[in-house]
């Protein structure tokens, strides 16, 4: 897809995608920076697929962002007063590989290492993660007194459930596990 930026001079250049972050010569002997790939695309009007929740959360828990309202988001009364929400959204898994005793034994004869040896190894297994950790402390503007009603994890989700951008997170999470980490 080509893009057009514009010069000093007026004119309209026409780049390609591949011309993002770089810079190119106008026909009045300007050179241009062109915009990143995501500038060019706002520019030119064309939308980006929507952020996953998760990376958006994660952007703006890293950018001290949120909460995003000063109101308590169940009575609507303006407080300064938040709860953290600790919120599991996936964990990473780890499959252990073990190998059947009689693999160990010969795996072991045939590297040379000693029966004795090998069992004392035995605990050591092959591990492979998958996926990553994905929990979060979401601060909650909620007031004082709407705190104390949060204790379980239902009145957790109906509460987080009110900022749409955690509404997204657990939609995309439905089993994540919540719970109160206290203010
Ligand atoms: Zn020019
Ligand atoms: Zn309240």
């Amino acid at each position: 897809m080509e893009y057009q930026i514009s010069c000093e001079c007026g004119q309209a250049i026409a780049v390609s995608e591949t011309a993002a972050g770089t810079s190119a010569r106008c026909g009045c002997g300007r050179t241009i920076a062109v915009p990143l790939l995501r500038e060019l695309r706002r520019l030119a009007g064309v939308s980006e697929p929507p952020l996953s929740p998760a990376l958006e959360v994660e952007a703006l828990l890293y950018a001290g962002r949120l909460p995003e309202e000063d109101h308590c988001v169940l009575c609507g009364a303006v407080t300064d007063h938040c709860v953290y929400c600790r919120t599991e959204c996936e964990r990473a898994t780890v499959t252990a590989s073990a190998m059947p005793i009689w693999a160990r034994m010969l795996g072991g004869f045939l590297s040379g290492i000693t029966f004795g040896w090998y069992v004392f190894m035995g605990d050591e297994r092959e591990e492979t993660v998958c996926g990553q950790d994905r929990i979060y402390a979401l601060p909650l503007r909620v007031c004082k007194e709407c705190a104390q009603a949060l204790m379980s994890p239902d009145s957790l989700r109906d509460a987080l459930g009110r900022v749409h951008l955690y509404e997204r997170l657990l939609k995309k999470y439905p089993q994540a596990i919540l719970s109160l980490l206290g203010d």
